[in-house]
């Protein structure tokens, strides 16, 4: 129940609005699709601020208040809000903008910022992920201010520029804002659907602890025949290390590295195993031989319940052509871990450092250094936001969600719990194989249009939702 004074109106209204701003919309749409937003390149920076602009603008136009171009001291982040809806529920909503680069170019099948409406799909770099989530948010917004005159929930909208390289200022410049920020929950809009298009809501993501090992023996790479069998080998010995990084078993044997794993509970085990998952499927499309991992899990409970533990890289000694017979001087390993809640990647890192200190053979002398991570997020199904998501995608898309578990990382949404104190709903509409960094991405426009829906749908069932302290968070009147 809301005091909010705008008009109710049914659903008729809003899909006569949808149909009249049909054209404008797919217009609209493809105008930010045109903005090479590519973060990660320098040279691109005029490109990212022009989409932020554009952004801005987009969001003044339909009415939303407060807009700006925030400077972080990176890409810029841009902010919006429409805080009218007095005793409702404050919803903070992200998106990024930035999108990955798009080589190898000659993969591409049309330009990809010159996108092309080809049967169901919108295709275009960025198409999905994410400014296409981000767009059927602000038509999501303009569709209610036009046909209700008012949100029924106060929203504030965080749209990122560099989430595609690294969000190195996002954290920061939250915990600067903290106050305007001030919401009940996050709605994190920038994942997907589920195997051939089933509706799906994330319920956790993996975090990321990132480590390189350096061993060194000689200050010089040593002649084999004149050293070899009276020096430690630095190749050898890193190879020693590795090795004794993860047993046969699967389990990682840092010692207490499992120690803050939230165990899954049976009903976890029982929803991952209804997941409707091709195991087989899976294999071939990976193009291994065979899937392993940790003994007593499924594929999908490793692939995203589990933390995980894998060299990135392995470099050291003689790689050229033919011979050379040295000792070498140092060998060097990139380890990185997927971590689940609760583990933290600092403590992770302090127990790989003790572990492989402790493990290191006699002879050689072995560093490890951080080289940074991200800490993994967890929602809890039975969260009333997650619910009211559940619903509303349900109502929309004619069948309830399932709930999954990414193994990848969103460094965000653990931004989010961390510094802003807020619950994380993911709730993203794309589907599972849209080409997100890779050539031809796409978006299922029968999606996009259902996610302006759902997102409305979502803000009515959040509206009716008393989540605790709700009252007037920050509004401005
Ligand atoms: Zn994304």
């Amino acid at each position: 129940m809301t005091e909010t004074t705008a008009t109710t109106t049914s659903d008729a209204d809003l899909e006569a609005h949808l149909d009249a701003t049909h054209a404008a919309r797919m217009a609209g749409y493809m105008d930010f699709l045109r903005i090479p937003s590519m973060s990660g390149q320098p040279a691109y920076a005029p490109e990212v601020r022009r989409a932020a602009e554009w952004l801005a603008e987009t969001l003044r136009t339909i009415g939303i208040e407060h807009v700006e171009v925030a400077e972080t001291g990176g890409h810029p982040v841009v902010y919006g809000d429409w805080l009218h809806a007095d005793g409702a529920p404050t919803v903070l909503v992200y998106g990024h903008y930035d999108v990955q680069p798009v080589d190898p170019l000659d993969l591409w099948t049309s330009p990809p910022f010159e996108p092309v409406v080809d049967g169901d799909r919108m295709l275009a770099r960025g198409a999905a992920d994410d400014k296409g989530q981000i767009h059927a948010h602000a038509m999501a917004a303009q569709a209610l201010l036009e046909t209700r005159g008012g949100v029924p929930i106060n929203v504030k909208y965080v749209f990122e520029g560099e989430e595609e390289s690294g969000s190195h200022n996002l954290e920061v410049w939250l915990g600067e804002h903290r106050e305007q920020l001030a919401a009940d929950v996050a709605i994190i809009s920038d994942t997907g659907f589920f195997e051939g298009n089933i509706p799906a809501i994330t319920v956790s993501l993996r975090g990321l602890m990132y480590a390189q090992i350096d061993v060194v023996g000689s200050p010089v790479d040593l002649h084999s025949g004149g050293f070899g069998g009276a020096v430690a080998n630095p190749a050898m010995a890193l190879a020693e290390i590795i090795t004794a990084l993860k047993g046969p078993d699967g389990r990682i044997r840092i010692p207490g590295f499992y120690d803050e794993v939230v165990p899954l509970t049976d009903a976890e085990h029982a929803s991952i195993a209804n997941l409707p998952f091709d195991e087989e499927a899976y294999r071939i499309a990976t193009g291994v031989s065979a899937l392993v991992g940790e003994a007593g899990f499924s594929t999908l409970e490793r692939r995203a319940t589990r933390p995980s533990l894998d060299v990135n890289g392995l470099w050291g000694g003689f790689q050229g052509d033919g011979t050379k017979t040295i000792i070498p001087a140092h060998a060097h390993a990139k380890v990185s871990c997927r971590l689940v809640a609760d583990q933290d990647p600092a403590v992770i890192f302090g127990r790989l450092q003790a572990y492989v200190e402790a493990i290191a053979p006699t002879g050689v002398t072995v560093t490890v250094r951080d080289l940074g991570g991200g800490r993994p997020s967890r929602t809890p199904i039975d969260h009333p936001v997650t619910q009211a998501a559940a619903r509303a995608l349900e109502a929309v898309f004619g069948r309830a969600p399932v709930y999954t578990r990414e193994g990848g990382s969103i460094p965000v949404s653990a931004s989010f719990e961390s510094v802003l104190g807020l619950p994380v709903v993911l709730l993203g509409f794309v589907q599972p194989h849209d080409n997100a960094h890779a050539p031809n991405e796409w978006m299922d426009l029968g999606n996009y249009e259902k996610a302006i829906r759902a997102i409305v749908r979502t803000f009515d069932e959040i509206a009716e939702l008393r989540l605790g302290g709700a009252e007037q968070r920050g509004a401005g009147g």
